[in-house]
């Protein structure tokens, strides 16, 4: 909670409405404008009415909607303005609600400039009851600044265990086999999780083909075979039918390739009647609603999942230069639809990865760390042979531990740090019991990716507090400006002569003025507010497709590296397009 600000749930009293009245009077005498948002029923049915104080003083009202994670109204108390009571309002808000969204009236143009400066970002206007309404999201990068040495409002109370288990250097199938039983065993043995006659769903990670080219294998990238196949061997005896479940990532069409590519294929053969594949990009889709709507109140699940008695989720212990960690919570972004993937990106990834976390609950976490990945994970790094095995229950749990083993702190991560804070596991030591050796008898330290978001000599980068999903993609992309030029050799790619100076803004806060007589593209979410101002790059992050499209372009007669199956991208971008159509 905000210093000294307390935030009560209250009711809607005589005292709101005059408050609301005095509020509203100034700006419009409308009775159609006052009647809406002085009558209760008006507001929403199901809306918390907040009241926040310091001590005895009532700064004001929260009117808050827990469905859609939307404040519907936010009204200083009388003698109090707006401007004085604002930031302490909002930030008592987000230490008990996190991430959330903003409905404000078109006419209120002081609470609109107030809740951007705060971080918030228009995404949409509608008219609700005959008045005009601006949908804004806060910014993550902003949340997370918020939210930084904070403990959630809502604490997962329980105590979770994960274990941890050594696998000899020689890495021999029997050696695995027998390292994930008594891994297993730590846990209560796999009967704690799989009963006789059920359907398990395996969730590894097979992100694409970076980890075999040209018939040489680099391991750390997609989750090793021996693993799942010593992990299929031990549910064959229970389980009623084994299924192995992907959906790549990069080159979406192409998971059936990637299964036999890394020999999965083969897995089949353990028992062709139990054991099957499935490609989870193009399986049959089931809609659920996310509880408590963060940035999408519903997403498409593949029923393959929804339909599992168990899930095992079996990511690899690597770095991820955005996220920072891909390991269990991020995994899960593979078990969406290619539809979803892109989706996830445009209305917040970590968020939606949190998201994904309520739809899809695996029972168990397993993570392959025979052999990790340090440096530019989650493909292009460098692989780092650790010989562990690390599972648990809770994927948060997991995570952290997992974290600590790589030497970061499990706060670092965006992902792992908002599905902490929205109650989702724990990530505190003292919550956490590792069963195995202790993490300091295991830990090594993952070199971290050295992120340089700075431009070339007409092109200029200004990052304003970007978090790390930004500031990790527009590295990716500026990485590759960064080779000799073959125009102009003894030159970079990125200091070619622009015809036109060239500018990228990224994150909640400016550095430097908007100049109009430059070519300026403004990045993600954070940026929104100026997409009328030059290109926008929405999403937050932006797809990295998206980023190279725009960073290219700056550069005439530059051949685009290929990111992914364009065809497949183009055709995902405009389907977004057409959603986004319906849904602005
Ligand atoms: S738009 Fe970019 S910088 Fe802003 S919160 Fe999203 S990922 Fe982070």
């Amino acid at each position: 909670m905000a210093e000294g600000i307390q935030l009560k749930k209250g009711r809607f009293s005589a005292k709101l409405s005059e408050a609301l009245r005095a509020y509203y009077r100034p700006i419009s005498e409308d009775p159609v404008l006052l009647g809406a948002r002085l009558n209760q029923k008006n507001i929403q049915s199901n809306s918390i009415f907040y009241r926040v104080s310091k001590g005895p003083a009532l700064l004001g009202w929260v009117v808050y909607d827990p469905e859609t994670s939307t404040i519907e109204e936010l009204v200083p108390s009388p003698p109090y303005s707006l401007k004085k009571i604002v930031v302490q309002m909002l930030d008592a808000l987000i230490a008990a609600e996190t991430q959330v969204s903003a409905h404000v009236l078109a006419s209120d143009t002081e609470k609109y400039a107030e809740l951007l400066a705060y971080g918030f970002r228009p995404v949409r206007s509608f008219n609700d009851k005959g008045l005009a309404f601006v949908g804004m999201e806060l910014s993550t990068s902003v949340l997370l600044h918020k939210l930084k040495n904070k403990k959630p409002a809502r604490p997962y109370r329980k105590q979770e265990k994960v274990a941890i288990e050594k696998v000899p250097e020689t890495q021999t199938p029997a050696e695995i086999k027998e390292s994930l039983t008594r891994l297993l065993a730590k846990l209560g043995g796999i009967d704690t999780f799989v009963a006789k006659g059920q359907t398990v769903v395996i969730k590894p990670n097979i992100v694409s083909d970076h980890g075999l080219k040209d018939g040489v294998l680099k391991p750390g990238i997609v989750t090793d075979i021996r693993v799942v196949q010593a992990l299929v061997e031990l549910l064959l005896p229970i389980a009623k039918q084994v299924i192995i479940a992907e959906g790549s990532s990069i080159n979406r069409s192409e998971t059936a390739k990637m299964f036999a590519l890394y020999g999965y294929d083969r897995l089949v053969d353990l028992d062709p009647k139990k054991v099957k594949l499935v490609d989870l990009n193009t399986d049959k889709l089931i809609e659920k609603p996310v509880p408590a709507g963060k940035r999408m109140r519903s997403r498409k699940i593949p029923v393959t999942l929804d339909k599992a008695d168990v899930i095992i989720n079996l990511p690899v212990l690597k770095n991820h230069f955005a996220a920072i960690a891909s390991l269990a919570i991020k995994n899960l972004q593979g078990a969406m639809p290619p539809l979803e993937k892109y989706m996830s990106h445009f209305f917040g990834l970590w968020q939606n990865l949190v998201n994904i976390h309520h739809l899809i609950k695996p029972q168990l976490t397993i993570i392959d760390g025979l052999c990790g990945q340090e440096d530019f994970g989650p493909v292009s790094g460098t692989p780092k042979t650790m010989n562990l095995l690390i599972a648990g229950a809770n994927p948060v749990a997991v995570d952290a531990t997992a974290m600590r083993v790589m030497g970061l702190e499990p706060s670092a991560s965006p992902p792992v740090f908002l599905a902490y804070m929205q109650g989702l596991g724990p990530i505190e030591k003292k919550q956490i019991k590792v069963l195995g050796p202790a993490i300091t008898q295991v830990r090594q330290v993952f070199k971290q990716p050295q992120i340089d978001v700075r431009g070339g000599k007409d092109l200029r980068i200004h990052s304003g507090e970007a978090c790390s999903g930004c500031r990790g993609y527009l590295h990716f992309v500026l990485a590759k400006l960064r080779k000799d030029d073959p125009e102009h050799p003894g030159q970079r790619v990125i200091d070619r002569s622009l015809a036109c100076k060239a500018n990228i803004f990224l994150g909640p806060t400016m550095n430097r003025a908007i100049n109009s007589a430059e070519v300026n593209l403004f990045m993600g979410l954070c940026q929104q507010q100026h997409a009328a101002l030059g290109k926008h790059l929405a999403g937050c992050p932006p797809h990295a497709e998206v980023i190279v499209n725009a960073v290219y372009g700056l550069f005439p007669g530059l051949e685009k590296p290929k990111y992914a199956d364009e065809t497949e991208e183009a055709k995902l971008g405009k389907l977004l397009e057409e959603i986004l159509n319906v849904f602005l």
